[in-house]
């Protein structure tokens, strides 16, 4: 059997973010208004540092404003709420994020909430949660977002394929299966108490790992042909004798591509595509605040 297609997440998502680009341009052209997206991150987390500096590296890149907060890890939370309510009065801001994990005296749930559904690029706020799973005009989470356009790239229509998501988190996996439940799949969520995970996969035609435990899933667990959509991250040693780590997914990609048809690589196959539709949703928020049609 030949090898699974390898889904590209960094060419999809390349071709994503010149479409807004183009879509920005057009809107600062003809509408003098520019998409402005809030990013506020609490504390010194050096993984939180590191994504807050390419998302305002890619927002800029597209045209739009970029408007980062960094404030000390020991900040109030009602410092920060009183930040976020700003943030939502301020015409120029489309879009607000608050960098998750907050400290732990932070309660980010209640930051949640106080974000204006309207710029809740993140898709965390319960109006958008709601939207999602009852229908209506939702923002929703960037990478099962990301994760569903690769997979209508790969397969087209997706109605009445067996979909199988492993991982239950309100970050991924519920969204993840709100998003495939919407394009007719048969979903079943998987977690940590179900019984016979292996069993479970084997059904699916299409496989979302989010799990966040190195190379779980096997090449054995996989209907030959189905599509698997990894969007673990994961550090893990080098194998001996070589030094360092090494990024790697939930999926055991050296098993799982000689069973699957088509699969994501870790790293460059989802990871690209949250940052992009981040940049998407603030478009798309823009849009909506401003009254605008838009095709996103
Ligand atoms: P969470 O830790 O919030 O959720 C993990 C889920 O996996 C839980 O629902 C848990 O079940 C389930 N789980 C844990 N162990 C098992 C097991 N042995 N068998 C079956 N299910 C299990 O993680 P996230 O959803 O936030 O993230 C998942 C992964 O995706 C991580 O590797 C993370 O780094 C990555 N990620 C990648 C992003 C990207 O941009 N590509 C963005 C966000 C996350 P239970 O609910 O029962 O505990």
């Amino acid at each position: 059997m030949t090898d699974a297609t390898l889904i590209d997440g960094n060419a999809f998502s390349a071709g994503l973010r010149d479409r807004i680009r183009a879509q920005v341009h057009t809107l600062r052209e003809t509408r003098r208004i520019t998409p402005g997206l809030a990013v506020v991150l609490v504390g010194e987390d050096p993984a939180s540092q590191v994504y807050v500096r390419s998302k305002h590296k890619r927002t800029v890149e597209t045209g739009m404003e970029s408007f980062v907060h960094t404030l000390p890890a020991d900040t109030p939370e009602d410092e920060l709420l009183t930040l976020i309510a700003g943030l939502n009065r301020d015409p120029q801001v489309h879009g607000i994020l608050v960098q998750l994990p907050l400290p732990r005296h932070i309660d980010a749930q209640k930051v949640i909430e106080a974000i204006d559904p309207a710029k809740d690029v993140d898709g965390f706020h319960p109006v958008n949660v709601g939207r999602l799973a009852a229908g209506g005009e939702a923002l929703v989470p960037c990478t099962p977002y990301g994760s569903l356009l690769l997979l209508k790239d790969r397969l087209g229509d997706l109605s009445g394929l067996e979909a199988v998501v492993i991982g239950r988190s309100n970050i991924v996996g519920k969204p993840m299966a709100q998003l495939l439940l919407q394009e007719n799949c048969t979903v079943t969520i998987a977690h940590s108490r179900t019984r016979d995970l292996p069993a479970v996969v084997r059904r699916a035609d299409i496989v979302v790992a989010a799990v966040g435990k190195p190379e779980m899933v096997r090449g054995d667990w996989l209907k030959p042909g189905c599509t698997v959509i990894d969007v673990g991250i994961n550090r893990v040693a080098k194998p001996a004798p070589e030094e360092g780590t090494r990024l790697v997914g939930d999926v055991a990609f050296a098993e799982a591509v000689t069973v699957a048809g088509a699969i994501t690589p870790v790293p460059g196959g989802v990871g690209p595509m949250t940052i992009a539709c981040l940049l998407r949703n603030t478009l798309v928020a823009c849009a909506r605040q401003n009254r605008l049609p838009l095709d996103a």
